[in-house]
């Protein structure tokens, strides 16, 4: 195993704990190679921890352990999911949610490996090439740890992956697969794409638009998807949501999402269009809605136009204000962790500030427990949801 030493900053972070090895964090890193594994050491060339290497977003690599005298080998990984797997033993034993997040990264123990639940069906994620290149012991310590699984597929994640979707083990899973979150019934497909017809790390807000937010509105969700925060809110007696994205298969997906709960989607609009044509639209017929939900993705390219968190929430923030109802909720979401929470905040403060509206901060929200985060870095916890109520002047 090559030894590496890395500069003084790093070294003290790192032995506190903090997971993710940084390019500056070596003085030279000429040769790496993906999936090798390293030892970590100070300047004085004490021992730090073991690693390996594996390029995702800003990070050349994971730490895997501070213990000189732990192998990283197939015990070290079914240790790891015997622990993550105990450690959500109240998720697997609630019959009302059965799909939620197993393995989640670093937060586990192990950055690059997202690992969900999905009714007995497994998904493993992969995050880098370096932590791919382990795959094979990983999933027979996996099998190992948690022998009565359904089946595996597995979403390959980084660039240029071999491919983007396979099934690894155990039986093919059906299409629709059916989920339960919370009583609410969603429809899934897990065998294509990264995407799967649902985000799980939204959990706890489809819980309070169903349980609390939801009833008696008239509900707006942009960049709906699946339709899957208007269902939630309509289970819990929203009179009405209209759904925006511009995605052509939005439509039949949110429709199939409404008829499993038994709801009739021509209750509700369905629109497959740019947020920011129908916003357009929405002013002119001088429209209100009494709950707007904001949850874009990082980017996205439409026919039209490229649309990019940084760039333009402030902008969008401002044209929903304009058709919320007062005392209206406005419930504003990023995933990316681009952005800081206190970036976030301070980009929606701007908004409101330039529209001259004043609100009330009623909630704010991070992952749910089960996307267990690294207390030691704070940039796994990217999930973002700010619950601001509108107030009259
Ligand atoms: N909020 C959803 C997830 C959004 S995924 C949920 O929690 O279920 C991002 C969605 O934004 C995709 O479905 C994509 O088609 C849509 N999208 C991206 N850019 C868009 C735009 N400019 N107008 C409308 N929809 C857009």
């Amino acid at each position: 195993m090559r030894t590496l030493q890395v500069k003084k900053l790093a070294a003290s972070r790192l032995k506190k704990g903090y997971p993710a090895l940084e390019e500056y964090d070596f003085k030279t890193l000429d040769q790496t190679t993906e999936g090798e594994l390293v030892r970590i050491v100070d300047q004085q060339n004490n021992f730090i921890g073991k690693g390996y290497l594996g390029k995702e977003n800003r990070s050349v690599g994971w730490m895997l352990t501070l213990d000189k005298e732990e192998e990283i080998d197939s015990v070290f990984y079914d240790r790891h999911f015997r622990i993550a797997r105990d450690i959500r033993s109240a998720f697997y034993a609630d019959t009302s949610t059965t799909a939620f997040r197993v393995f989640n990264a670093d937060g586990d123990g192990i950055g690059g490996i997202t690992v969900d639940y999905y009714d007995g069906f497994y998904i493993f994620s992969w995050y880098n090439k370096g932590i791919y290149s382990h795959r094979d012991q990983i999933y027979q310590a996996f099998k190992v740890a948690i022998p009565d699984f359904k089946g595996i597929v597995e979403k390959v994640r980084f660039k240029n992956a071999p491919i983007e979707s396979q099934h690894i083990d155990g039986e093919v899973p059906p299409e629709p697969l059916m989920i339960k979150e919370n009583g609410i019934q969603y429809a899934t497909y897990i065998n294509e794409g990264w995407m799967t017809g649902i985000f799980l790390d939204q959990r706890n807000i489809r819980r309070k638009l169903m349980e609390e937010w939801g009833a008696g509105k008239t509900i707006l969700n942009t960049f709906s998807y699946t339709g899957a925060f208007s269902v939630a809110a309509a289970m819990g007696g929203a009179v009405k949501t209209v759904n925006v994205d511009a995605a052509n298969r939005s439509k039949a997906k949110t429709i199939e999402q409404f008829e499993v709960n038994g709801l009739n989607p021509d209750d509700h609009e369905i629109r497959v269009i740019d947020v920011f044509d129908y916003l357009d639209y929405a002013k002119k017929h001088d429209l209100k809605f009494d709950l707007i939900i904001l949850d874009p993705p990082t980017f996205a390219r439409t026919k039209k136009r490229t649309f990019s968190v940084e760039k333009d929430y402030v902008g969008l923030v401002r044209e929903v204000l304009e058709i919320l109802a007062d005392d209206g909720i406005l419930i504003a979401s990023t995933n990316t962790w681009k952005l800081s929470r206190d970036d976030f905040y301070q980009m929606v403060n701007e908004a409101f500030d330039e529209e001259n509206v004043d609100a009330y901060l009623m909630d704010e929200y991070g992952l749910p427990e089960d996307f267990k985060i690294n207390e030691n870095y704070v940039e796994s916890n990217y999930l973002k949801v700010m619950v601001l109520e509108k107030l009259k002047d």
